[in-house]
């Protein structure tokens, strides 16, 4: 039976043979455990948003033939991906962090084109491969984990130039039955969360790097995987009594550090082997299509600016100008977020393998946004909360005899506002600007899909700086046929030539 609702996902990851290491320990089970819970219902929103909003949250799959999870649908429209951008932002309002599926998504879409192009040329059956497991998943309604960034030790090196050849995942061997992978993969989004993992270069490969050269998918519980669970600053509040501290306390993201340890693949789950030149291709696919999934961030700036919003109510100063100024920038910030990311859906094209890929620059625009308006609207969001976002006494205070009446005298706002909801705003502002579920709002928003370089670089190969000129140079009726200066082609050479995701 396909899994459908929330409460069926949930049930679904007990039982597995997961190695989890959280604080030097094994996790007996994973779903059971107080700090990775909130981060198991925020993906089990996206099934039950499947389930109350269909259209918005799944659609019909010509592989499979079936209505499915929009996170598995393989884009074949451009209003597919603008929907995916709404769905996004739903899905962000209603859980305030990370809900962890994109990657999946972003990585089967990206892989579907790359793979009918890899086969085209190889004369490979990755594409046919790659379907077939779509429509397994789809069928069962399982979480997909997309794994690109490997740990990548000296940055100013290639994989094969490395001291340690396991800083990029590899494949160590090959025989009848499939391939044997070594290595590891960083800052894994929800990969604990997932049924499946596949695994994906990072980075432009060259001839040397050919082992590097690997796309396949494993079970989440394939014996040799390890994970080891990423901190977040505040995470142990969910492990304490009450609800006020963890800020948000039914929701979370979760990364973890993957390491493979000689796994096997049998070769119906390896979708490319060796095919090096095609690394970028897939890269900047992947990425094209996560830049603008970005998008979901406005749906927690969305929670924020509705939290500021509401702190200034309690703070008796919801009308006062410069704080409904602060708001109206919050909200330009958040609303300039989506527009490039859902534009950028708008004006996806058919690749040749017939399904759609969004706008590469507009996408680069989201994204690059993404790098900084989240920290923006964050320091708007302390600046309406006041200082007692970060100077808030515990819930513990709160329900003490001795101090929770003081409390109640001291940390009133205005008339008739509860001195708990005060707090809990507050300590939502603090959750997602300081705390969990800052992670998921602002570094993940600096680095996730690429650092902001990464951004500049494909800003800068697209910007068409020739073309410009020649329009300039048209209006301002320039008659020369001067040649670019060194300095600038340069320049782009030098930019272009370093050209990788992160
Ligand atoms: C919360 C979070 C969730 C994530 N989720 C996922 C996920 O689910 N799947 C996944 O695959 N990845 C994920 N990532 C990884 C993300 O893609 C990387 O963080 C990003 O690509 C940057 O890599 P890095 O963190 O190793 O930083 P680094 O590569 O160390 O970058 C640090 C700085 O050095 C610069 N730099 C690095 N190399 C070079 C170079 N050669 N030349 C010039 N400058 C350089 C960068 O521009 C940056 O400014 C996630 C990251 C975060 C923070």
């Amino acid at each position: 039976m396909p899994i459908k609702t929330g409460a069926e996902y949930v049930q679904s990851l007990r039982g597995r043979n997961m190695k989890v290491y959280l604080f030097g320990e094994l996790v007996k089970e994973p779903v059971d455990h107080p700090m990775i819970r909130p981060s198991i219902n925020a993906v089990a929103e996206t099934y039950d948003l499947a389930v109350s909003e269909a259209e918005l949250a799944s659609a019909k799959s010509s592989i499979s033939g079936l209505q499915v999870n929009r996170f598995l649908h393989i884009a074949e429209s451009a209003e597919d991906l603008v929907n995916q951008n709404k769905m996004q932002r739903k899905l962000g309002q209603l859980t305030g962090t990370c809900f962890q599926r994109c990657v999946g998504m972003d990585a089967l879409n990206s892989l579907y084109s790359v793979t009918y192009e890899i086969d085209e040329k190889h004369k490979t059956n990755y594409h046919k491969r790659l379907v077939d497991f779509i429509r397994m998943i789809q069928e069962e309604n399982l979480v997909i984990g997309g794994a690109m960034t490997d740990p990548k030790g000296d940055r100013s090196k290639a994989p094969h130039e490395q001291e340690d050849p396991d800083v990029f995942l590899r494949i160590v061997e090959k025989n009848d039955k499939g391939i044997v992978v070594r290595g590891a993969k960083a800052h894994q989004t929800g990969c604990i969360n997932s049924h499946w993992i596949i695994f994906m270069p990072t980075m432009r490969l060259q001839e040397n790097d050919v082992d590097y050269a690997v796309v396949g998918a494993v079970p989440a519980d394939a014996p040799g995987i390890t994970y080891i669970y990423g901190r977040q600053s505040c995470d142990t509040r969910s492990m304490e009594e009450g609800d006020i501290d963890a800020g948000n306390s039914k929701f979370a993201g979760q990364e973890a550090l993957i390491i493979f340890d000689n796994v096997f693949v049998p070769w119906e789950r390896v979708f490319m082997n060796g095919e090096y030149e095609f690394a970028s291709m897939l890269v900047e696919r992947f990425t094209c299509y996560h830049r603008r999934s970005y998008v979901c961030k406005t749906g927690l700036g969305d929670v924020l600016i509705g939290a500021a919003a509401a702190i200034s109510d309690y703070n008796g100063v919801p009308n006062v100008s410069h704080i409904r100024d602060k708001l109206v920038e919050m909200t330009h910030l958040n609303e300039t977020i989506y527009a490039a990311g859902v534009a950028s859906s708008y004006q996806a094209q058919k690749t040749k393998s017939g399904n759609f890929l969004n706008d590469d620059m507009l996408a680069n625009v989201c994204k690059h946004n993404v790098t900084r308006f989240p920290y923006e609207i964050g320091r708007l969001a302390q600046d309406v909360a006041g200082g007692l976002v970060v100077t808030l006494p515990s819930e513990k205070d709160l329900r003490s005899p001795e101090t929770g009446p003081i409390l109640r005298k001291y940390l009133r706002g205005r008339k008739g506002v509860d001195v708990e909801d005060r707090m809990r705003i507050l300590r939502l502002i603090e959750n997602m600007t300081l705390g969990r579920n800052a992670v998921g709002y602002l570094t993940e928003s600096m680095h996730g899909a690429g650092s902001p370089q990464a951004q500049r670089i494909q800003i800068a190969r697209q910007m068409q700086l020739e073309y410009k000129k020649q329009l300039a140079k048209n209006l301002a009726n320039v008659k020369d046929d001067t040649p670019s200066s060194p300095e600038q082609s340069d320049y782009f050479q030098r930019v272009f030539k370093i050209s990788r995701k992160g």
